[in-house]
């Protein structure tokens, strides 16, 4: 699975650019979860982060080429206690898997894109209410003041990341990427997109989408994406 990797690089090089890094390695001060989510009212919230008509974005890449390479959290921009106010949000997660065997065995390779799909819905960091709109790749945070006051921060709200990609099988390495610095997280807005129509190509791929290049819809994706097309092309000849 490579059809992430450019945007994997992309991230990387962007983040790297922007000078505003911090990386932690992943420890095992996870921030406590709840079994579900939970509801945390506007009078009880300390933070809004990517709310209030602030930008946020939120994808998730993942690979076998060895791009990702260790576990990792990374805060780009200010960490949870030093926001003050409404903030720009971005959480980005890369992958390290095993080999999904998308050439090979398509009901294996869907098993396992919904496994790492389910993750991302259901990390519930006490105090920590998160809205997702898959539609839209956006991911809205709410902060409570209990959380903000008991010292929360992304690194350990990373940390309840990792462990539960962790504990997916086929995952080897992840990588965490808190944004709160407003002009990365715009720039990185069209990459959500991108990984958007790489899924839902490889979706119909792998549901069994004729190969058609002619009359396609997909063939923006095909043009732009390496490995692509020689995946749905080698994957009609077996
Ligand atoms: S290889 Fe051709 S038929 Fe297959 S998804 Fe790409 S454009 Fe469509």
């Amino acid at each position: 699975m490579r059809l992430y990797d450019n945007l994997i690089a992309e991230t990387l090089k962007a983040i790297a650019d922007s000078g505003n890094v911090r990386s932690f390695p992943v420890r095992g001060n996870a921030w406590k979860c709840n079994a579900s989510s939970e509801f945390i009212m506007a009078r009880d919230a300390a933070l809004e982060l990517g709310g209030s008509g602030e930008p946020s974005v939120n994808y998730t890449c993942p690979t076998t080429s060895g791009k990702v390479g260790k576990d990792e959290i990374l805060i780009c921009g200010r960490d949870i206690n030093e926001i003050k106010g409404d903030t720009a949000f971005a959480r980005i997660v890369l992958l390290e898997t095993e080999d999904l065997g998308e050439d090979t065995d398509s009901e294996r390779a869907f098993r396992a894109i919904r496994e790492l799909d389910f993750v991302r819905y259901h990390v519930f960091p006490k105090g920590y209410m998160v809205r997702v709109s898959a539609q839209s790749n956006q991911e809205q945070v709410r902060i409570s003041r209990d959380a903000l006051n008991a010292g929360m921060d992304f690194e350990r709200i990373g940390a309840a990341y990792a462990a539960k990609y962790k504990a997916v099988n086929l995952v080897k390495h992840v990588r965490i990427i808190f944004i709160t610095d407003r002009k990365l997280v715009e720039a990185l807005r069209p990459n959500a997109d991108k990984v958007d129509s790489i899924t839902k190509t490889l979706t119909h791929i792998l549901d069994g989408l004729p190969t058609d290049c002619g009359h396609c819809s997909m063939k923006s994706v095909c043009d732009e994406v390496d490995g692509m097309r020689e995946l749905h092309l080698g994957k009609s000849k077996n």
